[in-house]
C-alpha cells in the first residue's frame, strides 16, 4: 500500500453470508465480481446481532460489550479520528438512525449525510450544504439548522423509511465528483434490510406491493403467526433487494472507477449481521439469536497489491479498523481488539493447527448472551442463566450438540471466560444516548422500539 490509497467502506445492512456464499446465492454479478477479484473472507462474523450493537465493533475495533455496546461510546478507538491530521477527506452517506450523529457516528466526518425521508428540498439542500459550501462558515451552520427542522417537519413515511439506493448513490456521486484523493468514504445501504420491497426485473417483481407491506407488518409485530408460504415470499423478497442492492454497488463502483480510478483504491463490503427468517425459531435480527443466519456476513476487501484469495479461517468485524491503520501503513491504537485482515496467513494457519477465535454479543453485558467460535464449533455461554449450548458448524449447518463432554470444548470454555473477563466495562447503565422525542418516534415506524 501507498499510505494514500483512496478508501472506499460499504457496508450492508442485514445482508446474510448465505446470499452470496452458497448454491443458493441470490444473483448478484457484481458481488461475485469482487469476490473474484479480491480477498475474500468466507467464515466473517459480525460481532452483534443488531446494527446498534455491530457498528461500534466495525468503527472501533473492539467488541460490542466493551464499554456496552449500543452506543458509539467517546472511551472507544474512533476509526475517522485516523484520518485527523492528515490529507484526506472524509465522508459519510447512510439513513438508518441508529448511525446518527445523536449516537455519536458523525465525530470526525467532514461531510456527514444522514438521507432523508424523501428527495425533497431537504435532501438537496442537505447536499449543497454538505458539499459546496465552505464548513466554517455561517450560512454552513444556517443551512444545517435549516434542514435539520424541515427534516423534522417532514417525518418518517411507512413503508419506505430509509434512503433507497439509487439516491443513496446520488449523494455519493455529488461527492466523488468534488472530492480531492486521498478520500475515506464510507456508504452504508439499507435495500436489503426489512421493509423488503418488490423490484422490476428481480426474482420479486412479480409480488406485489400490498401483499409486500402487509408481510412486512406481520414479519415485525407477528412472526410467529407466518405460515411457510409466507416465509417463502418474504425470502423472495429479500433476496430480490439483494438483486437491487447489487446493481446500486455496481453504478457505485462504475462512479468510483471514473472518479478515483482503482489504481490506488481499496474496496472493503460488509454486512453488520444478517437476517433469520425463522432460523432458530428468530425472525429479522438483534435479540439474543446468535445463530449464523445473523452472525455471519460476506466480507471482501479489493485492492491494488491485494492478492486474490479466498479465506475460510473465522474473522470479524473488530479486524475492520486495524486492516483500515493497516491499509495506511499505519499501527491501529493498543486499545483495538482485532488484527489487520491483510495479515491473515491461511496457509500458516493450517501448518500450525492454529486455531482462531471470534466472538459476538448479544443483549446486556450482565445477562446477556456471549458467543465464541473457531469456523467448526460454536459455544454460546448465556450471562443471565449461566448456561453453555454447544453447536458443530458442517456444510453450511448449525447443529446442536446434546450430551458433549466438557473436557472436549475445554479450549472454547477458557476462551470464552477469558474473554468476557476482559471486557472493559460491564456496567449496563454507563453509556446511553439521550434519544429525542424525534429519534423515538422514527424507531418506534422502524419497528426498533413498542
Ligand atoms: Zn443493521
Amino acid at each position: 500500500m501507498t499510505g494514500n490509497s483512496n478508501i472506499i467502506l460499504i457496508t450492508v445492512d442485514s445482508l446474510r453470508y448465505d446470499t452470496i456464499f452458497s448454491d443458493e446465492a441470490v444473483s448478484a454479478p457484481t458481488i461475485e465480481q469482487l469476490i473474484e477479484e479480491g480477498l475474500t473472507f468466507k467464515r466473517a462474523y459480525a460481532n452483534g446481532t443488531s446494527t446498534g450493537m455491530s457498528f461500534p465493533s466495525i468503527f472501533s475495533g473492539m467488541y460490542p460489550w466493551d464499554y456496552y455496546g449500543s452506543y458509539y461510546s467517546p472511551d472507544r478507538p474512533h476509526l475517522i479520528e485516523e484520518f485527523k491530521n492528515t490529507n484526506y477527506g472524509t465522508a459519510a452517506f447512510h439513513s438508518n438512525p441508529h448511525l446518527s450523529a445523536s449516537f455519536g457516528y458523525d465525530r470526525g466526518f467532514d461531510i456527514f449525510s444522514e438521507g432523508s425521508d424523501s428527495p425533497s428540498t431537504v435532501s438537496k439542500l442537505r447536499k449543497k450544504a454538505g458539499n459546496n459550501i465552505p464548513k466554517d462558515s455561517i450560512l454552513y451552520d444556517v443551512l444545517r439548522k435549516a434542514w435539520k427542522n424541515l427534516e423534522k417537519a417532514t417525518g418518517t413515511g411507512v413503508g419506505t423509511p430509509y434512503v433507497d439506493g439509487t439516491e443513496l448513490n446520488e449523494y455519493v456521486f455529488d461527492w466523488l465528483e468534488s472530492a480531492s484523493a486521498p478520500v475515506f468514504g464510507w456508504v452504508h445501504y439499507m435495500d436489503v434490510h426489512h421493509p423488503y420491497l418488490p423490484h422490476k426485473n428481480t426474482v420479486s417483481h412479480d409480488i406485489g406491493e400490498k401483499e409486500a407491506i402487509r408481510l412486512r407488518q406481520k414479519f415485525i409485530h407477528s412472526p410467529d403467526d407466518l405460515v411457510n408460504s409466507e416465509i417463502e415470499i418474504l425470502r423472495q423478497l429479500y433476496r430480490g433487494e439483494v438483486e437491487y442492492f447489487d446493481r446500486c454497488l455496481n453504478s457505485l463502483l462504475s462512479k468510483v472507477q471514473s472518479e478515483l480510478g482503482f489504481d490506488n483504491t481499496v474496496l472493503i463490503l460488509v454486512s453488520d449481521h444478517g437476517e433469520a427468517f425463522g432460523e432458530n425459531d428468530n425472525y429479522g435480527h438483534g435479540g439474543d439469536a446468535l445463530g449464523d443466519e445473523v452472525t455471519r456476513v460476506p466480507l471482501i476487501i479489493r485492492g491494488p497489491n491485494i492478492e486474490p484469495s479466498k479465506v475460510e479461517s473465522p474473522v470479524s468485524c473488530v479486524d475492520i479498523y486495524p486492516t483500515i491503520t493497516d491499509i495506511r501503513g499505519e499501527s491501529a491504537p493498543s486499545k483495538c481488539r482485532g488484527k489487520s485482515l491483510l495479515a491473515v496467513d491461511e496457509n500458516e494457519r493450517q501448518e500450525k493447527d492454529e486455531k482462531q477465535y471470534v466472538f459476538a454479543h448479544a443483549n446486556a453485558p450482565s445477562d446477556g448472551q456471549a458467543m465464541i467460535c473457531d469456523g467448526r464449533r460454536k459455544l454460546i455461554h448465556d450471562r443471565g442463566e449461566n448456561t453453555d449450548t454447544l453447536y458443530d458448524l458442517c456444510d453450511g449447518q448449525e447443529k446442536e450438540r446434546i450430551n458433549y463432554r466438557a473436557d472436549h470444548v475445554k479450549d472454547l470454555v477458557d476462551e470464552i471466560e477469558t474473554h468476557i473477563s476482559s471486557i472493559k466495562s460491564s456496567d449496563d447503565s454507563a453509556i446511553q444516548p439521550d434519544i429525542d422525542d424525534e429519534m423515538k418516534n422514527k424507531l418506534r415506524d422502524l419497528g426498533y422500539i413498542d
